[in-house]
C-alpha cells in the first residue's frame, strides 16, 4: 500500500448489471469477488467502471453541466469559454441547445 493520509487511494467503485433482469447496482467492488444478486441471487457481470478511475483523490466525475461540445471540432470545452480553445472559432451562446439535444422529460 502507497497511499499517504494526503493523498488517500479511493476504492474503485464499479457498475455491476443482472444480466436476465438488466438491473444495474453501483458499489464499490473488490476484484476476485463474485457479487450476487441481493433479492434474485444471479450472479452480477460487470458493466463498467465509474469515472474517476482509482486511484483518485477527487470523487468529482467530469461534470457535464460545465462542458459542452464545440460544434466545429467536437472537442469537449468549458461552458464560459466564448472562443473554443482548440480551434479558436466562437462559441454559440449558452442556453441554445443543438437541435435534437433537448433534454426529455424524465420520469418513470
Ligand atoms: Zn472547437
Amino acid at each position: 500500500m502507497s497511499h499517504t493520509p494526503l493523498n488517500p487511494e479511493l476504492p474503485q467503485r464499479w457498475r455491476l448489471r443482472n444480466p436476465s433482469s438488466g438491473r444495474e447496482v453501483v458499489l464499490t467492488a473488490q476484484p476476485g469477488i463474485r457479487y450476487v444478486d441481493r433479492e434474485t441471487g444471479e450472479e452480477l457481470e460487470v458493466a463498467g467502471r465509474l469515472l474517476p478511475l482509482a486511484p483518485t483523490p477527487s470523487w468529482l466525475p467530469w461534470a457535464v453541466e460545465t462542458l459542452r461540445i464545440c460544434p466545429t471540432c467536437e472537442q469537449l470545452v468549458q461552458q464560459d469559454l466564448n472562443y473554443c480553445p482548440y480551434d479558436g472559432r466562437r462559441l454559440p451562446p449558452l442556453g441554445d441547445p443543438p437541435p435534437g439535444r433537448q433534454a426529455k422529460p424524465t420520469g418513470s
